[in-house]
């Protein structure tokens, strides 16, 4: 059987998420937190697993909006928010915007929903490129832009009053993905919710400690929050999760100051790319580093043999890498493999 002839036509030429298990000694390259919580697993003992979870996550949804100090009903938890994408984009509709480069997701989910995708690119010093965003926001009136700031693979924050011009310039609804707030020197834009009616902000516990959950967060005014819940599947956080995830909530600062062990060590970090010969280390504001070497595919490559896994970034950002910051120790590893493979002869 030929199976292309039965698939969808966006999907024959859709290329998922790339995401594999490589083995290695030092995983640096998923900007998960080096600091999980076991503690906050007690919960767990006490789940019901012969029943279905709340289906409305109502005891995570009122920590949820005791801890971002917003009313429950303008919280809705995803499994992760990549779930949280997909559901935006199946309630709206698009054309859907985003910069690039950004988080794929976007646009893979955009395309794998059979809805037009457009990207821009970013300017220069990877912040908004004011001009193009708003010539495309008029040309294609897109339903969704997808603003992720700080932003993934980059680590910048985009500039506020760029980011309130495509507000402004938009008809449809502008989601600020604020999966590396906690990095970040600020509160992020909540504040919006209140000032602008087209504003939908997302978190996630992911990069804090949380990953393995998957669960993120919309928050955003109450019709758009029950415009997407009808296309939600009924239980789509697990109990589990859920579980765990109150646990990170009620304990919040703990993970704060997990926040602040990885933000100092990023500092480090960014230091000693800064002082290593051939390599360009772009700031960041999140728990990751972007940073340009010649031949970025060799090095990726040696310092995989050294067990040591970066992301390559690809010809989008080609001679780049992205480094996530991990404990002081596997920083270290990953600074001598990397002193090693940029000195290595054919790779510079
Ligand atoms: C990692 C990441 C996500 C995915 O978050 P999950 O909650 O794990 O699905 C969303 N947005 C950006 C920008 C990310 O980097």
């Amino acid at each position: 059987m030929n199976i292309d002839r039965l698939l969808r036509k966006n999907i024959r030429s859709l290329r998922g998420y790339s995401a594999r298990e490589i083995p290695c000694r030092v995983k640096l390259d998923a900007n998960e937190s080096p600091y999980g919580f076991p503690s906050f697993l007690e919960p767990l003992s006490r789940v019901r697993t012969n029943q279905y979870p709340d289906p409305e996550a109502r005891e995570l949804r009122r920590w949820a909006a005791r801890r971002w100090r917003v009313r429950i009903g303008r919280i809705l938890p995803g499994n992760g928010s990549d779930e949280l994408i997909s559901y935006l984009i199946t309630t709206f509709g698009g054309p859907v915007l985003f910069p690039v480069p950004t988080f794929s997701m976007y646009g893979i989910t955009a395309q794998a929903l059979g809805e037009e995708a457009v990207a821009v690119p970013l300017d220069d010093t990877f912040d908004l490129d004011t001009e193009r965003m708003l010539r495309a926001v008029r040309k294609h009136r897109p339903k969704l832009v997808f603003l992720s700031s700080p932003n993934n693979p980059t680590g910048n924050s985009f500039s506020t009053e760029r980011i309130l011009g495509i507000v402004r310039a938009s008809r449809g609804i502008v989601v600020i993905d604020e999966a590396y707030q906690p990095f970040s020197g600020s509160g992020g834009l909540l504040r919006l919710l209140d000032e602008s009616e087209n504003v939908t902000i997302m978190r996630t516990l992911s990069k804090v400690g949380f990953a393995a959950l998957r669960v993120g967060f919309l928050i955003g005014r109450e019709d758009v929050i029950e415009a997407v819940n009808r296309v939600r599947l009924p239980f789509n956080v697990s109990a589990l999760s859920q579980a765990v995830a109150v646990e990170a909530m009620k304990n919040f600062s703990e993970v704060r100051k997990a926040v602040g062990m990885i933000r100092r060590e990023r500092e480090t970090l960014f230091r000693e790319l800064q002082g290593t010969g051939g390599v360009t280390p772009y700031p960041s504001e999140a728990n990751f580093i972007l940073f340009k070497v010649g031949n970025a595919h060799a090095v990726h490559e040696r310092l995989l043999s050294k067990g040591v896994l970066v992301r390559y970034m690809g010809p989008a950002l080609k001679d780049c890498l992205r480094v996530t910051v991990g404990t002081p120790e596997d920083n270290r590893i990953f600074l001598d493999a990397l002193r090693d493979a940029v000195a290595t002869r054919g790779v510079r």
